[in-house]
């Protein structure tokens, strides 16, 4: 922890360290879905749709490693118990229990979604106190923004598909 980079950022401190824990618990339960989702869909456009799950499972991996990267520096204690993930979470998990395409792509969607609305929150809240942790919001915003809109170009692909037959 440096102290002075703690300081820096005042009482809010501890209401910081919680917001990057929360979003910790959304980016392992989003990578595991997107792992395991990779692993077990079917349906018209399998293999591109695999791809770009992989894809984005890394992508959310990333983004548990730049917020705990932020949450030692700040003096916190990360999560150490996969239990609470479950218990953090703002976004939940959505178990694949349909591995249809459209399916799992909805289920992503939803997610992606509601990251985005979790880094704005993240974002407004840290904006005047916390410059480094906006910037990381704002990083893993962009990701998600971008993955959102991947996931619904799939969504459209498949959807134009009928227009072949
Ligand atoms: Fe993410
Ligand atoms: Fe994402
Ligand atoms: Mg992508």
């Amino acid at each position: 922890m440096g102290t002075k980079g703690r300081e820096m950022v005042g009482n809010k401190v501890d209401e910081v360290i919680d917001l990057l824990n929360r979003a910790l618990a959304d980016e392992w339960l989003a990578y595991y879905q997107y792992w395991i989702g990779s692993k077990i869909v079917v349906g018209p456009m399998k293999g591109e749709v695999m791809t770009e799950l992989m894809e984005h499972a890394a992508d959310e991996l990333r983004h548990a490693e730049l917020l705990v990267t932020r949450i030692i520096q700040l003096g916190g204690k990360p999560i150490l118990d996969p239990d609470d993930w479950k218990k953090l979470t703002n976004c939940g998990y959505d178990a694949p229990e349909d591995p249809f395409v459209r399916k799992i792509l909805d289920q992503n969607i939803k997610g992606e979604q509601c990251a985005i609305s979790t880094y704005r929150k993240m974002m407004e809240m840290t904006k005047e106190i916390d410059p480094i942790t906006y910037e990381i919001a704002l990083e893993i915003m962009r990701d998600e923004v971008e993955h959102e809109d991947d996931l619904q170009g799939l969504v459209e692909d498949l959807e134009n598909m009928k227009f072949l037959r």
